[in-house]
């Protein structure tokens, strides 16, 4: 049986070439980044490099990376790091649909004191810019809103965003953890303050990631004791790993148009194929402004868990928009938050394809599907068939 994997916003595979960058940094070139000496010299060149493959992937300074151990910790550095500099109560805006590793820090400082405002979605998982105009009109302000979605691939108009953000006098996150390597990422061409990546989900380990920090940016460091990183981040970088997140950042700025455009195609025969041959079946999330790898479609009257175990049988991984947590089928906080039915949010699957998916993994999930859909309705507890 060939495995096929459509699972690439939860992880993707590691390339060939990063680990190949990454093997002379774990075997001979051992030295810590921070010793005078030799040993610690000729690394530090290649960590310098690196930084300068991330910030190019941005369009950034090289002076503006700063290597994490991944996306969670940047998004946690980024929020709390700028309430903390503020020196003052703030006000935390987010957004609903936001990832964990954000509405957890930003929850966690409501409790401390702060105002949270959590900005409410459309049906199509699009902002509610109003009800941000108005959240920045309630006083100074550190607000965190993802480029895009890891559950529906929906892209916030982040640049839109910035401007607004800057116009209320506030300090502006954005978690591109599935952005970066996906699409155009330009922190020349919006007022974005800071921004988190994390090296898994473009083809290097999991582990690192990277923030970047604007120039000017007040952000109190979240780890403290050492001065690598410009007292940025404390701890001895993790440099086979950085090495590689460097690589990986080249590999998606080298190939990016042409991996977008096949992303996309690729993307969309899955979806027009699972409309065309599975009944109630619909698409959740805004299908222009979206990531071109990702599809999340519901089949209505099924679980999503049912499907994933049947194409698991079958070889084909992909992920459910719901987490089973102990035992009990927690539903997506992002579907839910876009309205989407009771019956369809239970049997939505994310596709998420990577450059390494091919024609014969869409054609083999296309050919499966529609049996699994039909099977399951015929088990189906909803009493729809
Ligand atoms: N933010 C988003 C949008 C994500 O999808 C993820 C991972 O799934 C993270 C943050 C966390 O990244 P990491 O796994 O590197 O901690």
């Amino acid at each position: 049986m060939r495995n096929i994997y459509l699972d690439n916003n939860a992880t993707t595979q590691p390339a060939p070439e990063v680990l190949a960058a990454m093997e002379p940094f774990l075997r001979d070139l051992w030295g810590n980044p921070s010793s005078m000496h030799r040993f610690g010299g000729q690394v530090k060149r290649h960590v310098e490099r690196a930084r300068e493959q991330v910030a190019a992937l941005v369009h950034a300074d090289p002076a503006e990376i700063i290597f994490t151990s991944c996306g969670t910790e940047s998004d946690n550095t980024a929020i709390r790091g700028a309430v903390e500099a503020a020196m003052q109560r703030m006000n935390v805006v987010t957004s609903r649909v936001e990832h964990p590793a954000v509405l957890a820090p930003c929850r966690y400082l409501a409790e401390k004191g702060c105002r949270l405002h959590e900005i409410a979605v459309d049906a199509e998982g699009q902002l509610d810019m109003v009800q941000l105009g108005e959240a920045l009109r309630d006083g100074p302000a550190v607000v965190s809103l993802m480029w895009a979605n890891n559950e529906t691939g929906v892209i916030f108009p982040i640049p839109e965003i910035a401007e607004m953000v800057k116009a209320a006098g506030g300090v502006l996150h954005t978690d591109a953890v599935q952005a970066v390597g996906k699409v155009p990422v330009d922190m020349r061409k919006t007022a974005v303050d800071m921004l988190s990546m994390s090296g898994h989900k473009i083809h290097a380990p999991k582990g690192v990631g990277a923030l970047f920090v604007r120039k000017g940016t007040r952000v109190h460091p979240f780890l403290l004791g050492g001065h690598q990183e410009e007292s940025r981040r404390a701890g001895t970088e993790n440099v086979p790993y950085i090495i590689g997140l460097g690589c990986a950042c080249e590999m998606a700025r080298l190939g990016l148009e042409k991996e977008q455009a096949a992303l996309a195609m690729r993307r969309d025969r899955l979806e027009k194929g699972l409309l065309a041959t599975c009944p109630d079946a619909r698409v959740n999330g805004d299908r222009v402004h979206r990531l071109p790898n990702t599809l999340n479609i519901s089949f209505e009257y099924i679980e999503g868990e049912s499907i994933l175990y049947m194409l698991s049988d079958v070889g084909i991984a992909a992920s459910s928009g719901s987490a089973c947590t102990s035992g009990s089928l927690e539903p997506s906080h992002v579907l839910r938050a876009m309205g989407v039915p009771f019956t369809a949010v239970h049997g939505s699957v994310r596709f998420s394809l990577s450059r390494y998916t091919t024609d014969q993994d869409i054609g083999a999930t296309l050919e499966h599907m529609p049996g699994i859909v039909r099977r399951l309705r015929e088990m189906s507890p909803f009493g729809r068939k």
